[in-house]
């Protein structure tokens, strides 16, 4: 069997990147950019720090974006003849802003381009230029294949395809100074359960491979002093690369965490936040996974530090606590009837294909169980 290898986006990573957007612009031709935030960061004053004139600004995108923020932005991006997409934000906006330049040339429902309804050979590159500011460091979406959308039936599904990558990524720690402690740790342990799953992944990518497991150790390393001290610039840095490349790592596909976070995500009465789940299930899957992928596992423990991969659930569950997150689903105030459904939507999610021990229901909701 083949391997699928793509590489490489553009990306302006540093201190004041941002001071790039005219020269982007001019280099893309775009005239009439849509900019695509929300309405936290409006308030922050997040979108004058863009040094560009947009042709509208569309803020309403909710943590979890939905269908129908999808919709709206598309309404406004044909209402005001914007040419482009300029996105800030964290991955909420920049996914939403994904779908919304996807659904410019290609049809509606979209809920036909979800990955499990087949929906990658659907999306071709007929979509205008999508410009890509995260504000937080986790998400990877800014150089990531996936968008992930609440469509209107509630379920959340992945979008994913090459031509949904961003035509430039622009990373600017100084974005993320002010970035609170907590969703600083809870992006973060996103970031790091994107490099974890992906370097334990099934699929064969040693080059992935290389930048999950450097990725993962630089972000073991400066989260923490992140959430202590947020104004330090160097380890913001680190979380803002660690990011970026657990994001370039998407190819391999993710695993557990993510096959149980998306759907538990996307219960409406919660809004839980999805790095933060994934912080209280990477123990749990770790302990799961362990025999199927020992040798990776191994390989982690000795970047983190630590002697042997027995040692590795433990030692996440103390680094969750240590950065002021919950290490338990009850915590968040999810119960049992939360959980309900959750095991049988994780079992239909896309990242359940190249989790390295074959999951099943019983499997997940067992888990889950542990988790609360
Ligand atoms: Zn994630």
């Amino acid at each position: 069997m083949s391997t699928l290898i793509q590489y490489l986006t553009t990306i302006h990573f540093g201190t004041g990147a941002i001071q790039q957007i005219p020269s982007l612009l001019a280099e893309h031709s775009i005239r009439r950019p849509l900019l695509v935030t929300d309405r936290a960061l409006v308030e922050l004053g997040m979108p004058a720090r863009v040094p560009m004139l947009p042709a509208a600004v569309f803020a309403e995108v909710s943590t979890n974006p939905t269908e129908q923020s999808v919709l709206d932005g598309l309404e406004m991006y044909r209402a005001h003849q914007c040419d482009s997409i300029v996105a800030i934000g964290g991955g909420s906006p920049i996914d939403c802003a994904k779908c919304i330049g996807l659904l410019v040339n290609h049809p509606q429902p979209l809920e036909q381009y979800a990955v499990i309804r087949g929906g990658m050979a659907k999306i071709s590159a007929n979509k205008p230029p999508l410009i890509a500011i995260p504000t937080t460091a986790g998400t990877g979406s800014e150089v990531g294949r996936a968008a992930l959308i609440t469509m209107a039936n509630g379920e959340k599904l992945g979008v994913i395809s090459p031509h949904l990558i961003p035509t430039v990524a622009i990373c600017d720690p100084e974005l993320t100074l002010e970035l609170p402690a907590r969703l600083t740790a809870a992006t973060g342990m996103d970031a790091i359960s994107h490099c974890v799953e992906t370097f334990c992944s099934i699929r064969d990518n040693p080059v992935a491979d290389a930048i999950a497991i450097d990725g993962l150790v630089r972000g073991i390393r400066s989260l923490r002093h992140a959430v202590e001290n947020g104004t330090d610039i160097f380890h913001r840095r680190e979380v803002m690369m660690a990011s970026l490349q657990g994001g370039l790592t998407f190819q391999k596909g993710l695993g557990m965490i993510h096959s149980l976070s998306h759907p538990l995500g996307a219960v409406p009465r919660k809004q839980l936040h999805h790095g933060t789940l994934n912080a209280i299930f990477l123990p749990h899957v770790l302990r799961y996974n362990a025999k199927a992928a020992a040798e990776k596992m191994q390989r982690i423990a000795h970047g983190v530090g630590l002697r042997t991969a027995d040692e590795l659930p433990d030692f996440f569950t103390s680094y969750v606590r240590d950065i002021g997150l919950p290490t338990r689903l009850s915590e968040l105030h999810v119960t049992l009837t939360d959980l309900d459904g959750i095991a049988a939507a994780a079992m239909r999610d896309h990242s359940t294909a190249s989790n390295p021990r074959t999951m099943c229901e019983s499997d997940c909701d067992a888990l889950l169980q542990i988790a609360l």
